[in-house]
């Protein structure tokens, strides 16, 4: 069970992943996850980055296909048309049934495709399950939030300090 949480591969963020993995590991299709791994969560912008790096997946003649639990097709659908991608929206992850749509469009065996995803418990333990390689990437809100929140504590702290210090003075 704990094994089926272990992705085969970790990188930072989607655009960290090499080309020439896919090639190793004989990767001739993927899923990929929407929402904190392309791009933001609800939101549709797309980091020039992770443009460029579609174009190197399709020059190297690797099919995707988004797979998403995204509810809203719009959305889906926007994202993938600008990277000229297959998806599957409100597609329910970690179930099998999301990953065998996810297959038949890429119309490639399982065994040649790699699930690319945020979260654990819905795209590495789905793809683990089906026998599909699995990469996790850091989810990107996270990333830009946390950097953010600490920052911001920090900032509060030195505040708090710097007033306490004054009222300090004041007193004395
Ligand atoms: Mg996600």
């Amino acid at each position: 069970m704990i094994g089926m949480l272990r992705p085969d591969f970790q990188y930072e963020s989607l655009q960290d992943i090499p080309v020439e993995l896919f090639r190793a590991e004989g990767i001739k299709g993927l899923i990929l996850d929407l929402d904190n791994t392309i791009a933001p969560w609800n939101d549709k912008s797309l980091s020039s980055e992770v443009i460029d790096w579609f174009e190197k997946i399709k020059a190297a003649g690797i099919k995707a296909c988004i797979v998403s639990n995204n509810s809203v097709p719009d959305r889906v659908s926007a994202v993938a048309d600008v990277l000229g991608v297959l998806y599957v929206y409100n597609a329910a992850k970690p179930s099998k049934k999301a990953f065998l749509l996810g297959m038949e469009e890429l119309g490639i065996e399982l065994t040649a495709i790699a699930v690319i995803g945020d979260q654990l418990f819905t795209d590495v333990f789905g793809g683990n399950r089906m026998g599909m390689k699995t990469i996790l990437v850091s989810p990107i809100n996270q990333k830009e939030f946390l950097g953010t929140k600490v920052l911001r504590f920090l900032e509060r702290l030195v505040g708090r300090k710097a007033n306490y210090t004054d009222n300090n003075k004041r007193k004395m």
